[in-house]
């Protein structure tokens, strides 16, 4: 008998949580020879979500739960569910059934078939808007341009199933700027895409915005890909012999002609161009000194609040119940 986890991040979901289960378990109940658990992350929702978690695990004894101390972001809830994910693999999907639940029996049968990383591709792009579309071309081109050694997997999101391999491959990866999409790729393994639709969204409204969206790129560059950095360098090294030669060519002619006042439109120009270049490399420095910043000091990923009912405490790296704590 295999047993799956079924890790669910959910952020301000109360009015679509309680659809979930039954249309999951109606999908997962008919794989034979495996079994079904469900784990929610519940990530510092400020609505009724964590009351209707707290009801769902107590009615059904399948299902547990997390909560977090705060939002902590889709990344941090995600990785909180695959540290306390238990079975042979774990499925992510979002709580606003966006990702068909249909799907599960195919996802199950590539991984029986051996794969590690089953992943869903989105085939439906064509739906979005012209802007976000271009926007997503334009950093999948940068990133495919930028990483040598691995590619990331276009229009592939967190729709997944993955073998404990995997997980126990992710566990290992402690940074605390998070960027999934990259660190699934990152660990390799045996990955297989299968197309799939995304879904209405069952209730609520979806909290990413372009602000959101544009971060998240940022994030992807700069923490997977030093290229950013390569490219300054090769830039400021042009521009350096470029000016070599225009000074030897602004000093000659003052010899000859003594022409020295001429030339402000050139002037303002250089000036211009080099202090946003240097505006801009200072930018993409400071891009990467922020992730130094907030890696080097080394906090948790997430902190658990309330684990199936019991207030957590988090002492030497571990959580454990609070009030069976030790003094
Ligand atoms: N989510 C989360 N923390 C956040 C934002 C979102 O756990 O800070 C969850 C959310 O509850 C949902 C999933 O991540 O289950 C995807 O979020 P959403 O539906 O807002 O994004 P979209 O589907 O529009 O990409
Ligand atoms: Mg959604």
């Amino acid at each position: 008998m295999d047993k799956i986890t079924i890790i669910v991040p959910c952020y301000n979901e109360e009015a679509g949580i309680d659809f979930f289960y039954p249309e999951v378990q109606k999908h997962v109940e008919k794989i034979p020879n495996c079994e079904f658990f469900y784990l929610f992350v519940n990530d510092g929702s400020r609505d009724g979500t964590l009351q209707h978690l707290r009801e769902l695990a107590k009615k059904y004894p399948k299902v547990s739960y997390l909560s977090l101390s705060r939002n902590f972001g889709k990344e941090s809830a995600m990785m909180a569910g695959l540290d306390y994910a238990e079975g042979d693999a774990a499925i992510i999907m979002d709580a606003d059934l966006q990702h068909p639940a249909s799907k599960i029996a195919e996802m199950v049968k590539y991984w029986r078939e051996g794969y590690d990383d089953v992943c869903g591709k989105r085939i439906d792009r064509a739906g979005e808007t012209w802007l976000k579309r271009t926007c997503a071309n334009i950093f999948y081109a940068i990133m495919k341009k930028f990483s040598t050694s691995y590619e990331l997997q276009r229009d592939v999101g967190d729709f997944r199933l993955l073998d404990k391999r995997c997980i126990e491959a992710l566990r290992l990866m402690r940074e605390n700027q998070r960027f999934t999409k990259g660190l699934f790729t990152w660990v390799g393994y045996r990955k297989k895409e299968f197309p799939f639709e995304v879904q209405e969204r069952t209730a609520g409204a979806s909290s990413w915005n372009y602000k959101a969206l544009f971060n998240l790129a940022i994030k992807g560059m700069t923490s997977f890909t030093t290229a950013p950095l390569h490219i300054m360098t090769f830039i400021g090294m042009t521009v350096s012999f470029g000016a070599m030669a225009y000074m030897i060519f602004v000093i000659a002619m003052a010899l000859i002609y003594g022409d020295p006042v001429a030339g402000y439109p050139t002037l303002m120009t250089v000036i211009l161009f080099l202090g946003g270049m240097q505006l801009l490399a200072l930018g993409i420095i400071g891009e990467y000194l922020s992730q130094i910043f907030h890696e080097t000091k080394n906090r948790p990923i997430y902190l658990i609040d309330e684990m199936n009912g019991a207030k957590m405490i988090y002492r030497h790296g571990i959580f454990t119940e609070r009030n069976i704590e030790q003094r």
